[in-house]
Protein backbone atom coordinates (compact mmCIF):
# COMPACT_ATOMS: atom_id res chain seq x y z
CA UNK A 1 0.00 0.00 0.00
CA UNK A 2 1.48 3.77 -0.72
CA UNK A 3 1.95 5.68 2.73
CA UNK A 4 2.79 9.27 1.86
CA UNK A 5 2.84 9.53 5.96
CA UNK A 6 3.29 7.65 8.98
CA UNK A 7 3.13 10.23 12.32
CA UNK A 8 2.15 10.76 16.00
CA UNK A 9 0.11 13.99 16.74
CA UNK A 10 -3.17 14.66 18.20
CA UNK A 11 -7.14 14.34 16.34
CA UNK A 12 -7.63 17.95 15.48
CA UNK A 13 -11.16 17.00 13.73
CA UNK A 14 -14.54 15.24 15.10
CA UNK A 15 -15.57 13.66 17.50
CA UNK A 16 -12.48 12.97 19.26
CA UNK A 17 -10.54 15.96 19.09
CA UNK A 18 -7.86 16.49 21.05
CA UNK A 19 -7.08 12.33 21.74
CA UNK A 20 -3.78 10.94 21.11
CA UNK A 21 -3.16 9.10 17.87
CA UNK A 22 -0.81 7.47 15.39
CA UNK A 23 -1.98 8.74 11.97
CA UNK A 24 -1.19 6.53 9.04
CA UNK A 25 -2.01 8.37 5.90
CA UNK A 26 -2.25 6.65 2.86
CA UNK A 27 -1.70 8.17 -0.89
CA UNK A 28 -3.71 8.32 -3.55
CA UNK A 29 -7.57 9.35 -4.04
CA UNK A 30 -10.50 9.04 -6.82
CA UNK A 31 -11.62 12.62 -5.98
CA UNK A 32 -9.94 15.53 -6.44
CA UNK A 33 -10.80 18.51 -4.32
CA UNK A 34 -10.07 21.89 -4.74
CA UNK A 35 -8.70 22.75 -1.73
CA UNK A 36 -7.49 19.62 -0.72
CA UNK A 37 -5.48 20.37 1.96
CA UNK A 38 -2.96 16.95 1.71
CA UNK A 39 -2.82 17.47 -2.07
CA UNK A 40 0.38 15.09 -1.66
CA UNK A 41 -2.06 12.09 -1.18
CA UNK A 42 -4.39 13.47 -3.97
CA UNK A 43 -3.46 15.79 -6.80
CA UNK A 44 0.06 14.77 -6.60
CA UNK A 45 0.84 11.43 -4.87
CA UNK A 46 3.79 10.90 -3.13
CA UNK A 47 5.11 7.75 -0.67
CA UNK A 48 6.59 4.62 -0.53
CA UNK A 49 5.00 1.25 -1.14
CA UNK A 50 4.84 -0.60 2.11
CA UNK A 51 3.74 -4.07 3.59
CA UNK A 52 1.29 -4.06 5.33
CA UNK A 53 2.86 -6.10 8.53
CA UNK A 54 5.50 -2.99 8.06
CA UNK A 55 2.90 -0.45 8.56
CA UNK A 56 1.43 -1.98 11.20
CA UNK A 57 5.01 -2.72 12.84
CA UNK A 58 5.23 1.41 12.68
CA UNK A 59 2.21 2.23 14.33
CA UNK A 60 3.08 -0.31 17.15
CA UNK A 61 6.15 1.99 17.75
CA UNK A 62 4.29 4.49 19.25
CA UNK A 63 2.26 4.34 22.45
CA UNK A 64 -0.89 5.15 21.52
CA UNK A 65 -4.55 3.42 21.73
CA UNK A 66 -5.82 5.10 19.04
CA UNK A 67 -5.00 5.11 14.82
CA UNK A 68 -6.63 7.24 12.50
CA UNK A 69 -6.27 6.01 8.87
CA UNK A 70 -6.75 8.73 6.56
CA UNK A 71 -5.22 9.82 2.95
CA UNK A 72 -5.87 10.22 0.56
CA UNK A 73 -8.69 8.29 0.11
CA UNK A 74 -8.01 4.57 2.40
CA UNK A 75 -11.26 2.68 0.96
CA UNK A 76 -10.19 2.41 -2.70
CA UNK A 77 -7.01 0.81 -1.41
CA UNK A 78 -7.38 -2.96 -1.76
CA UNK A 79 -5.65 -3.81 1.05
CA UNK A 80 -7.45 -1.82 3.49
CA UNK A 81 -9.25 -4.46 5.24
CA UNK A 82 -5.90 -6.51 6.19
CA UNK A 83 -4.55 -3.01 7.51
CA UNK A 84 -7.56 -2.66 9.64
CA UNK A 85 -7.43 -6.31 10.81
CA UNK A 86 -3.55 -5.92 11.14
CA UNK A 87 -4.03 -2.86 13.45
CA UNK A 88 -7.25 -4.14 15.24
CA UNK A 89 -5.07 -7.03 16.29
CA UNK A 90 -3.18 -4.88 18.15
CA UNK A 91 -6.09 -3.75 20.28
CA UNK A 92 -5.84 0.25 19.12
CA UNK A 93 -9.36 2.05 18.09
CA UNK A 94 -9.23 2.73 14.56
CA UNK A 95 -10.93 5.87 13.10
CA UNK A 96 -11.10 5.72 9.77
CA UNK A 97 -11.44 9.00 7.78
CA UNK A 98 -13.22 8.44 4.21
CA UNK A 99 -14.93 11.01 1.98
CA UNK A 100 -17.80 7.85 1.69
CA UNK A 101 -17.43 6.82 -2.20
CA UNK A 102 -16.26 3.55 -1.59
CA UNK A 103 -17.89 0.76 1.24
CA UNK A 104 -16.44 -2.48 2.16
CA UNK A 105 -16.82 -3.85 5.90
CA UNK A 106 -13.60 -3.65 7.48
CA UNK A 107 -12.75 -3.47 10.74
CA UNK A 108 -13.11 -0.36 12.62
CA UNK A 109 -14.32 1.84 15.30
CA UNK A 110 -15.46 5.41 14.22
CA UNK A 111 -16.67 5.81 10.57
CA UNK A 112 -15.38 9.65 9.79
CA UNK A 113 -17.54 10.38 6.89
CA UNK A 114 -16.80 13.41 5.37
CA UNK A 115 -19.08 13.55 1.96
CA UNK A 116 -17.99 16.42 -0.52
CA UNK A 117 -20.01 19.44 -1.16
CA UNK A 118 -20.84 20.92 -4.37
CA UNK A 119 -18.21 23.80 -3.21
CA UNK A 120 -15.67 20.80 -3.68
CA UNK A 121 -15.48 20.69 -7.40
CA UNK A 122 -12.22 21.90 -8.75
CA UNK A 123 -14.09 24.15 -11.81
CA UNK A 124 -11.00 25.74 -13.01
CA UNK A 125 -7.77 24.18 -11.40
CA UNK A 126 -6.37 22.45 -13.87
CA UNK A 127 -7.94 23.78 -16.60
CA UNK A 128 -10.68 21.71 -15.13
CA UNK A 129 -10.01 18.68 -16.61
CA UNK A 130 -10.63 16.85 -13.02
CA UNK A 131 -14.12 18.34 -12.31
CA UNK A 132 -16.73 15.91 -14.57
CA UNK A 133 -15.09 12.93 -12.33
CA UNK A 134 -15.07 14.70 -9.35
CA UNK A 135 -18.43 15.71 -9.35
CA UNK A 136 -19.95 12.81 -10.84
CA UNK A 137 -18.09 10.51 -7.89
CA UNK A 138 -18.42 12.53 -4.80
CA UNK A 139 -21.64 11.69 -3.29
CA UNK A 140 -23.08 8.51 -3.01
CA UNK A 141 -25.94 8.59 -0.84
CA UNK A 142 -26.64 5.06 -0.88
CA UNK A 143 -22.47 4.60 0.12
CA UNK A 144 -22.62 6.61 2.98
CA UNK A 145 -26.38 4.68 4.43
CA UNK A 146 -23.83 1.82 4.15
CA UNK A 147 -21.60 2.98 6.36
CA UNK A 148 -24.02 4.59 8.88
CA UNK A 149 -25.84 0.89 9.09
CA UNK A 150 -22.47 -1.05 9.40
CA UNK A 151 -20.18 0.90 11.78
CA UNK A 152 -19.64 0.96 15.59
CA UNK A 153 -20.05 4.68 15.44
CA UNK A 154 -20.11 7.24 12.71
CA UNK A 155 -19.71 10.91 12.05
CA UNK A 156 -20.75 13.17 9.61
CA UNK A 157 -18.24 15.84 8.70
CA UNK A 158 -19.42 18.49 6.15
CA UNK A 159 -16.20 20.77 4.90
CA UNK A 160 -18.14 24.30 4.93
CA UNK A 161 -16.66 27.42 2.73
CA UNK A 162 -20.16 29.28 2.42
CA UNK A 163 -23.25 30.03 4.71
CA UNK A 164 -25.33 28.51 0.49
CA UNK A 165 -23.58 24.98 1.88
CA UNK A 166 -26.56 24.55 4.68
CA UNK A 167 -29.13 24.01 1.69
CA UNK A 168 -27.06 20.95 -0.01
CA UNK A 169 -26.59 20.03 3.41
CA UNK A 170 -29.96 19.46 4.31
CA UNK A 171 -30.59 17.63 0.98
CA UNK A 172 -27.98 14.75 1.96
CA UNK A 173 -29.44 14.33 5.18
CA UNK A 174 -32.90 14.22 4.16
CA UNK A 175 -31.64 11.11 2.17
CA UNK A 176 -30.23 9.52 4.96
CA UNK A 177 -31.50 7.70 8.17
CA UNK A 178 -30.12 6.88 11.09
CA UNK A 179 -27.97 9.83 12.11
CA UNK A 180 -28.77 12.18 14.84
CA UNK A 181 -28.24 15.88 14.85
CA UNK A 182 -24.77 15.59 17.34
CA UNK A 183 -23.48 13.15 14.48
CA UNK A 184 -23.78 15.87 12.33
CA UNK A 185 -20.12 17.93 12.18
CA UNK A 186 -20.01 21.23 10.22
CA UNK A 187 -15.69 21.83 9.83
CA UNK A 188 -14.64 25.04 8.05
CA UNK A 189 -12.34 25.20 5.53
CA UNK A 190 -9.24 26.60 5.38
CA UNK A 191 -5.75 26.16 6.23
CA UNK A 192 -5.18 29.22 8.41
CA UNK A 193 -5.87 30.56 11.79
CA UNK A 194 -7.52 34.10 9.96
CA UNK A 195 -10.10 32.17 7.60
CA UNK A 196 -10.89 29.42 10.08
CA UNK A 197 -11.84 31.92 12.56
CA UNK A 198 -13.62 34.07 10.43
CA UNK A 199 -16.00 30.76 9.14
CA UNK A 200 -15.90 29.78 12.67
CA UNK A 201 -17.74 32.53 13.80
CA UNK A 202 -20.43 32.33 11.33
CA UNK A 203 -20.65 28.51 11.38
CA UNK A 204 -21.21 27.84 14.77
CA UNK A 205 -24.01 29.99 15.08
CA UNK A 206 -25.21 27.67 12.57
CA UNK A 207 -24.22 24.56 14.66
CA UNK A 208 -26.50 26.39 17.68
CA UNK A 209 -29.58 26.81 15.59
CA UNK A 210 -29.70 23.49 14.10
CA UNK A 211 -28.01 21.53 17.18
CA UNK A 212 -24.64 20.18 14.84
CA UNK A 213 -21.41 19.98 16.26
CA UNK A 214 -18.81 22.67 15.68
CA UNK A 215 -16.16 20.90 14.34
CA UNK A 216 -12.66 22.68 15.30
CA UNK A 217 -9.32 22.04 12.82
CA UNK A 218 -7.11 21.94 15.63
CA UNK A 219 -3.88 20.89 14.77
CA UNK A 220 -3.86 23.78 12.62
CA UNK A 221 -4.53 25.93 15.39
CA UNK A 222 -1.91 24.23 17.45
CA UNK A 223 0.93 23.77 14.59
CA UNK A 224 -0.10 25.97 11.22
CA UNK A 225 -0.70 23.92 7.98
CA UNK A 226 2.04 21.74 8.58
CA UNK A 227 2.83 17.76 7.20
CA UNK A 228 3.54 15.50 10.17
CA UNK A 229 0.69 16.58 12.56
S1 LIG B 1 -11.32 13.44 -0.71
FE1 LIG B 1 -9.84 14.23 0.79
S2 LIG B 1 -7.81 13.59 0.04
FE2 LIG B 1 -9.27 13.35 -1.66
S3 LIG B 1 -9.06 15.27 -2.82
FE3 LIG B 1 -10.79 15.52 -1.36
S4 LIG B 1 -9.87 16.45 0.49
FE4 LIG B 1 -8.17 15.63 -0.78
Amino acid sequence: MKISEIFYSVQGEGKLVGVPSVFVRVSGCNLRCVWCDTPYASWEPEGEELQIDKIAGRVGDFSAGHVVITGGEPMIMPEIGQLCTAIKSRGMHITMETAATVFSPVEMDLASLSPKLANSTPLEREGGRFAAAHERQRMNIAVIQQFIDHSPDFQLKFVVSGEGDLVEIHQVLGQLRGWKASDVLLMPEGIDVGTLGERGAWISEICKCEGFRFCPRLHVLLYGNRRGT
